[in-house]
Parts: structure tokens; sequence; C-alpha cells
């Protein structure tokens, strides 16, 4: 059976002041009090306009990020290559605001997927469909009202941007990943994803769309994505995530008196994601399949159901993705045993990529046992090596 234990493996691309280093991160990150003061102080110096890079960029950032450019990210994607483990370059600026910032990052992305078309080690594009709309303006496509012309020209703008990301990947030849944010503005991103589907994936699945599984509808939304793609002669390219806006989406619900969308509990959402899996590999004729995720139950049984079918480790409709800085012990076993392996890799200047990384602290605060999970493997590779230096 596949292991994840080995620390060797999963450590060998960092030193021992990368490991001290991670270390001192996952201990600091560990507790909730220091999370939240961290936040609140790093919002209060960017409002006042105060100089945050010294203390983000040499921590949070040199662990979780690439760089501030692609160039500057290369010496990550050529580290991570040497152990078989491939990148992918997300530009991470969140949140559309104003039009020059919007055009600024489209310019952005549109480099890094051509960047990517032509890097033997970049096997996927990405991006956020909040780069290029406000919250708002989706929210209001998505309930289709749309107050004026302003909002028009904003949706169209969105459209346009997304149009232009597929078609030069389609062009390009590499596949691009649509991220999944919040449920009540998924509707028009959806709608927009698989029209794009429907355009770029006649031969196989360049443009994949993202499915949040801790959503209560996202089983059946993929079976009949399924039934539209046979119907409509195209394949299907899915992400698989179990969904990072929990909190929110239930508080909204209860908030504005909707059902949550949201499964009841973990155990759940976990049935729902490997369901979703399955489901999807049983028709990798048609799905392309991208399993987004830090859960060594999840990576494993999709492992073995390619095993029973007889599917080879690297084939290329089935790819295995942690996000940069975590979970290494996953992601570099599972390449070592020959699956096909990327890291989710941010890169943006350190202002723009704040929020990222306060949602991974956030994250890792709030999930104690995936950080207890880290600090142990990392413990266990410190010890490890020490013993082997006697
Ligand atoms: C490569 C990659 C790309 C990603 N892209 C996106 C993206 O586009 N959009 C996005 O939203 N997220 C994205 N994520 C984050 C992802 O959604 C998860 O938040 C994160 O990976 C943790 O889930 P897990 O599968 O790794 O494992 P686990 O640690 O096993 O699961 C934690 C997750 O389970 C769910 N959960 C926890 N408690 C409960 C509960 N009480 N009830 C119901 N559900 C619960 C939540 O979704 C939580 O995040 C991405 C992650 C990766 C690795």
């Amino acid at each position: 059976m596949l292991s994840f234990e080995n620390t060797e493996i999963a450590f060998r691309y960092k030193t021992n002041a990368d490991l001290s280093r991670a270390r001192m991160l996952f201990t600091a990150i560990a507790n909730p009090g220091l999370v939240k003061m961290g936040k609140s102080l790093t919002y209060f110096a960017l409002k006042m306009h105060l100089p945050v890079a010294w203390a983000i960029k040499p921590t949070l950032y040199k662990h979780f990020v690439g760089g501030e450019t692609l160039g500057e990210c290369e010496e990550t994607v050529r580290l991570l290559r040497k152990f078989k483990v491939h990148s992918i370059l997300d530009y991470s600026v969140e949140g559309g605001k104003d039009q020059i910032t919007m055009q600024r990052t489209l310019d952005e992305t549109l480099r890094s997927v051509v960047h990517a078309a032509k890097h033997p080690d970049i096997p996927f594009a990405v991006f956020k469909p909040t780069a290029f709309a406000s919250q708002q303006v989706l929210t209001m496509a998505s309930e289709n009202n749309i107050p004026d012309e302003e909002t028009t020209k904003a949706i169209q703008f969105f459209r346009d941007s997304v149009e232009k990301l597929c078609k030069t990947a389609f062009e390009n030849d590499i596949p691009i990943m649509i991220d999944a944010e919040d449920s009540w503005y998924q509707p028009f991103v959806d709608q927009v994803v698989t029209g794009m589907m429907e355009k770029y994936n006649k031969q196989k699945a360049i443009v994949y769309n993202t499915l949040q599984m801790y959503r209560t509808d996202r089983l059946d939304f993929l079976k009949d994505a399924l039934r539209k793609a046979e119907e409509g002669n195209y394949y299907l390219g899915m992400k698989f995530v179990r969904g990072a806006y929990m909190e929110k989406e239930r508080k909204r619900a209860a908030e504005r008196g909707y059902p949550s969308p949201i499964q009841p509990d973990k155990e759940s959402t976990d049935w729902n994601y490997d369901a979703g899996i399955a489901f999807s590999v049983d028709h990798l004729d048609r799905i392309s399949v991208f399993n987004g995720s830090h859960n060594e139950k999840s990576n494993r049984l999709l492992t073995e159901q390619m095993e029973r079918l007889g599917i080879p480790r690297n084939e290329n409709r089935i790819w295995f993705s942690q996000l940069y800085g975590m979970s290494d012990h996953i992601s570099f076993n599972l390449a070592d045993e020959g699956y096909n392996v990327t890291k989710y890799i941010p890169y943006g200047p350190v202002r723009n990529i704040l929020p990222y990384l306060i949602r991974r602290a956030e994250e890792n605060t709030s999930i104690a046992g995936q950080t207890g999970r880290e600090l142990a493997l990392l413990e266990q590779e410190r010890l490890r090596r020490k013993s082997k230096q006697k």
C-alpha cells in the first residue's frame, strides 16, 4: 500500500535551515491568538500604508509563495522538478476592484498561460474569477439582476477576459483551470466556464472548472455536466477540492435565512468528495480529473481506484495537487511512486498576496489536526537527519 510516511522523500528538497523555518512557522500559526493578532496588525499596517514586507517576506511569504514574478518562481519550479513534482504558477491577486488592476491582472495572467505552455515543468495555467469582476458584479449576473449600463459593461469585461484566457490556452495547447470561490456567484461562473468547455474542449479537456465538494449540490452538478458533455460531444476538465469558504457560506445562509449549501458535517464532505472523484475516474473517457487535496485518504483512494482499473500512474488525465508549503509528504511520495503531481504555487507582490497568506494561516489554525501533522512530520525528519549525522 502507498505510504506517505517517508519524510526523507517528503523533505529532501528542503535544507536543514528550511526545515527549522517551517517548524517555527507552523508552531506560530498553530496558535489562534497569534494568527488573529497578526491578521489585525497586518490589515492595520496596510490601511496606514506602513511597510509589511519586512515581516512577511522572510516568513509566511517565503514558505507559501514562489516569488513576485514568473521569473522569480523559476528556482522553485526547477527545485521541485528535480524530485518529479511539477508546478502551477497562480498569479494570486484577489478581489477585482478597479479597471486598471483588473486589466493588469489579465495581462499578467495571459503571460502566465503562455509561460506555462512553453515550460516543460508547468502542466496547467490557472485564474480566479474575482480577478476580473467584483463579487457584486458576479452576484448580480448570477441572479440575473443587471441594474445599469455599468454592470453590463463589467459583466462583458469578465466574459471577454475568460474568453481571452481560454482561447490563449487552447491555441497554446495548455490546460487552464478556473478556481471556485463563493457559491452565490458560482452560477454565472459555471455558465461562462461551461460555454468555454463547449468551445475549447472538443478534442480533450483544455478548460477545467472547479467543484467544491463541501457543497450539497455538486455531485448532481457533475452528473448533469457529464450528460451535457456527452450530448454536446465535448470533454470535461474537473478540478476537485473540498472548499475553502465554509464558515462564510454558513454565516451568509443563516443571516439571509436560506438552507446552507454546505454538507452538514466533515464526514459528508469527505464522502461526497471521494464519490465525485470515483464517478469521474469511472468516466475517464469523458472527464479529466484534477485532485486538489491534502487529505491522505482521498489521495490514497484515487491511487487504489487507478490500480483496480489498470490505469497507468502517469495517465495524463489524472493529476494530484497540493498547495506549495503544505503536505509535502503527500506530493513527494506520490511523485516518487510515479503519479502526476503538481504544486499550486501562488506568486505576486507581497501586498497583493496577503489575503491568500492570511487564508493559509487561518486554515492551518482552524484545521488543528493538519498543522499537528505538518509539525510531527517536520520533527520526524529533523530527528532522522540528526541520527544520520551520528
Ligand atoms: C491544489 C488546490 C487547489 C485549490 N483550489 C481551491 C479553489 O479553487 N476553491 C476553493 O474553495 N478551495 C480550493 N482549495 C482549498 C480546498 O478547498 C480545501 O480548503 C483544502 O484543500 C482543505 O481540504 P483537503 O481536501 O485538503 O482536506 P481536509 O483537511 O481533509 O478537509 C478540510 C475541508 O473539509 C471541509 N470541512 C471541514 N469541516 C467540515 C464540516 N464540519 N462540515 C462540512 N465540511 C467540512 C472543508 O471544505 C475543509 O476545508 C484548493 C486546494 C488545493 C490543494
